[in-house]
């Protein structure tokens, strides 16, 4: 490795030992800590999460490294400090926040993104892109959750760093989170290469929901089983296991989930009244469209006679409806 290359992730490393100190073992951090308690974080996973606490200061880290010998430039590549354009001094990038360290697949910290402990934007804030933090291929938890996703054959995909500990905290050890982006294709194969089978915990508002159509798409498109688990309008699972339970999320969000196609369902009847004539046969065709995509016949018929024996169609003019689409987006092709 080049030497700048290592210096970068020993300056992280001495970091993140440093704002976990910071967090649960001195006062400067008693208000950070107490929010997190606050929120229902537990002291046995800030320790398993390594969630630290910056200093409000403008030169804590600089002054940290630099006392350890590590040069300017190479703290501020690494995307801990900033330079002013005015004067051209030096800015801790992270202050007064919650610190969650992001690791590699081998557990080294590469970044950290900072949570503002109040209604200060950003609310995440996220080392910049460096030579050893790439935001589009790093998922957050990997490291820890892969032998849980190899042994379960599993994954269950979160939006959030919150989200991911919280589900933890209520036994689900399998999950992982992009890092406020949304999924890349380097995510999905990433993922593909270590399970098949996928469950999209996403927040259940609409920001959340459109990404799980998004991420679910793409992932059903890699080869991936995928699965949808779904909460209550408007929470995300950590507000769900602070408010209604561990056990809950574990059988009535994860333990529920539906398949991509059954969430695909609710999807398109969001904001239409299947009572209205128009709504209806605007909701049967876009159903149609996907149930064209679906590569297995029993799962085309199961579908298809849902629909028929709901909307009381007859199951062949259904049939003929969906082979005229499967045609067209063949054609389109
Ligand atoms: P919390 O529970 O702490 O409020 P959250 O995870 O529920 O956080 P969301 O608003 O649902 O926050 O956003 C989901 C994810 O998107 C966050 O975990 C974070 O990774 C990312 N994110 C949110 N806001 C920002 C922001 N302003 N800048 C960068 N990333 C962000
Ligand atoms: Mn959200
Ligand atoms: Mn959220
Ligand atoms: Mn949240």
């Amino acid at each position: 490795l080049p030497p700048e290359t290592q210096q970068m992730y020993e300056a992280h490393d001495l970091l993140r030992k440093f704002y976990h100190h910071l967090l649960v073992n001195t006062k400067d951090g008693q208000h950070a800590l107490e929010y997190l308690l606050d929120r229902g974080f537990t002291l046995e996973s800030i320790a398993k999460f390594q969630i630290g606490y910056s200093l409000n200061s403008w030169d804590f880290v600089l002054k940290f490294l630099t006392k350890r010998k590590f040069p300017t430039e190479v703290i501020e590549k690494a995307g801990l400090i900033i330079k002013r354009e005015k004067d051209g001094n030096y800015f801790d990038r992270f202050r007064d926040r919650i610190m969650f360290p992001i690791y590699d697949r081998n557990g080294q910290t590469i970044a950290f993104s900072g949570r503002s402990l109040g209604a200060d934007e950003p609310k995440y804030l996220n080392s910049p892109e460096t030579v050893i933090f790439n935001k589009s291929k790093i998922l957050y938890n990997f490291h820890l959750a892969r032998p849980q996703i190899k042994k379960q054959q599993q994954a269950i995909l979160f939006e959030g760093f919150a989200d991911v500990i919280a589900a933890d905290r209520a036994g689900v050890e399998n999950g992982i989170g992009t890092m406020g982006t949304s999924l890349t294709e380097d995510h999905v194969s990433a993922l593909r290469r270590n399970v098949q089978s996928i469950t999209i915990c996403y927040d259940s508002d609409h920001a959340g929901i459109e990404a799980a159509y998004r991420a679910g798409n793409m992932l059903s498109e890699a080869g991936c089983q995928v699965r949808v688990a779904l909460m209550p309008d408007g929470m995300d699972p950590d507000d769900y296991i602070k408010q209604v339970g561990e056990e809950p999320f574990r059988k009535e969000v994860i333990g529920a989930s539906v398949t991509l196609m059954a969430f695909k369902l609710r999807y398109y009847r969001r904001g239409k009244r299947l009572h209205d004539e128009g709504d209806r046969l605007l909701y049967i065709e876009e159903v149609l469209a996907e149930i064209s995509k679906l590569d297995n016949a029993v799962e085309r018929d199961h579908y298809l006679r849902q629909i028929a024996n709901e909307f009381s169609l007859s199951l062949e003019a259904l049939k003929e409806q969906q082979k005229q689409i499967f045609f067209n987006q063949k054609r389109k092709d």
